[in-house]
């Protein structure tokens, strides 16, 4: 059926999209997903990580807290649709979770690393390449990169030069992405994520057109 027709209501149906968020550590992407994550608006896929978990982080809320060994296992039985290596620890997307969702209808969040996005962009599934919107959340300066490191007060002085390195060589990777957002306070991320969300939300391709059947 081309379109509907008479008195019925046209609906449409649509596969989810999988949107992926990265930026250097320190942007304030993680403070973007978390308020992304309290809207209804997709399940975040939570990663298994070697990393330790810090205060208050809980385990199969911010991330699955594994070992090398447990990690490797699951690389080993393919279980991860992309995994990398983020200042010295591993971590990976577990692909079922994401695919199930997908599959449903349902939007997927994932916070992961510019390697991790680029694994997943260079992946040959037609399904998950149609479904992927990737962003990139572009720090307004070096500077203004530092100073927010700085003020999370989470790593030490060694840790913030090299997470600053590794974020400008990160930062040389914007134009791989599909959007890029030039990082201001939270509210404005925050409202030119969504302006991206919704846009990719009406794209005709995605949607079907739903008898009811
Ligand atoms: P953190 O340890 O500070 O929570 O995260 C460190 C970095 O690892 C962040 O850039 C985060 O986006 C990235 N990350 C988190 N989960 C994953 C994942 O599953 N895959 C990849 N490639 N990166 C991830």
């Amino acid at each position: 059926m081309p379109f509907a027709t008479g008195e019925k209501a046209t609906t449409f149906r649509r596969e989810g999209i999988l949107f992926v968020i990265s930026a250097p550590s320190g942007t304030g992407k993680s403070t973007l997903c978390e308020n992304l994550r309290r809207t209804p608006d997709f399940i975040f896929s939570i990663s298994c990580t070697t990393r330790k978990p810090r205060p208050g982080e809980v385990d199969g809320e911010d991330y699955f807290f594994l070992d090398e060994k447990q990690f490797f296992e699951k690389v080993a039985a393919g279980e991860f649709l992309e995994y990398a290596k983020v200042h010295g620890c591993w971590y990976g997307t577990l692909r079922r979770t994401a695919l199930e969702a997908l599959s449903k209808g349902t939007d997927v969040l994932l916070d992961i690393d510019v390697q991790g996005a680029k694994n997943i962009r260079n992946q040959e599934d037609a399904r998950l390449k149609s479904a992927l919107v990737d962003v990139f959340i572009m720090p307004p300066t070096l500077a203004e990169l530092e100073r927010r490191l700085r003020k999370r007060g989470t790593e030490d002085e060694k840790e913030i030069a090299r997470r600053l390195e590794r974020g400008r060589e990160e930062m040389k990777a914007w134009k791989e992405f599909k959007y890029t957002i030039l990082s201001g306070s939270m509210e404005e991320d925050l409202t030119k994520f969504r302006a991206i969300m919704r846009a990719e939300r009406y794209l005709s391709r995605r949607l079907t057109l739903y008898d009811g059947g």
